[in-house]
């Protein structure tokens, strides 16, 4: 069920005011004994107010000062006008006298209303804008696309536009690739060829260029099975169970061949070794 709109606090506590019986409120103050409500003798006019006391009020105490408070409300006959205002929102989107109690209500229960009713809403998704073209025509977003519009790869996309063969290279390429996902407005899971057309829509690539690379580069750029000559060996050979690091400049290491094996032993010797050495 839909909630009632929530008026602004200036309107409703207008209303509130203006209205004829508003001086006839419960909590208003007995002619006879200002501090205490016209609408019960008993209460203090400040009951409907949390009292302003060092480490808080104690609960049976507020439970008892808002009890009496709302018994009163229940009886004002502008109980329904100032639940209204109660429930109202100031400018700044809050309720009105956060810590008092009104129209029956305590800050509590007014506040917990406020919150169960914005979580049920639905919440507004704004429409994605579009980032200027010009800030995605740099240099290197330039380039990164058009070595994407010959490679697949992304360390071949890092070589063809200019970002080097090594990790760093690789890694903002691949940077500069999901960059300009988001900045096109793609999802991360857009393929190489929805960023190409996306890159084409935006004039960042002119279409038969990306048509010509793609002809020159042949069928394998346009997937995963193209393959670069800085990929880690660790990738291909580990499906054999071996492990090889072909990072350029790096050792290489493989633990199936044997004399690697043989290596292994020699520098670090077992305990039972190391003893009988001893
Ligand atoms: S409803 Fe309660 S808080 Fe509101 S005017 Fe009446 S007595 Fe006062």
């Amino acid at each position: 069920m839909s909630q009632p709109e929530r008026l602004s606090a200036a309107v409703a506590l207008a209303a509130l005011s203006d209205h004829p019986y508003y001086r006839y409120r419960g909590c208003a103050p007995d002619p006879d004994n200002p501090r205490v409500a016209a609408g019960d003798n008993s209460v203090s006019v400040d009951a409907w107010q949390a009292p302003d006391v060092d480490g808080g009020e104690e609960r049976e105490v507020r439970e008892a000062r808002e009890s009496a408070a709302v018994d009163v409300c229940v009886g004002c006959p502008v109980m329904v006008q100032c639940l209204a205002y109660g429930s109202s929102l100031t400018p700044e989107g809050k309720l009105p006298e956060p810590f008092a109690i009104l129209g029956g209500r305590t800050a509590l229960e007014r506040t917990k209303a406020l919150v169960q009713e914005r979580q049920a809403a639905p919440v507004p998704v704004a429409a994605p804008v579009p980032v200027p073209v010009e800030q995605l025509r740099t240099e290197q977003k330039l380039a990164v696309l058009r070595g994407l519009a010959r490679h697949a790869d992304p360390e071949l996309v890092a070589v063809a536009a200019g970002l080097g063969a090594g990790l760093e290279g690789l890694r903002t390429a691949k940077w500069q690739i999901a960059r300009l996902k988001t900045q096109l407005s793609l999802p991360k899971s857009a393929s190489r060829a929805e960023l190409l057309d996306a890159a084409v829509d935006r004039g960042l690539l002119d279409r038969q260029e990306v048509a010509a690379a793609e002809a020159a580069a042949g069928p394998g750029a346009a997937g995963p099975a193209e393959s670069s000559p800085f990929r880690s060996g660790r990738r291909r050979a580990g499906r054999r169970g071996r492990r090889v690091v072909s990072v350029p400049g790096q050792l290489a290491f493989d633990f199936d061949d044997q004399a690697a094996g043989a290596s292994v032993t020699t520098l670090y010797p077992t305990t039972t070794s190391l003893e009988t050495a001893a």
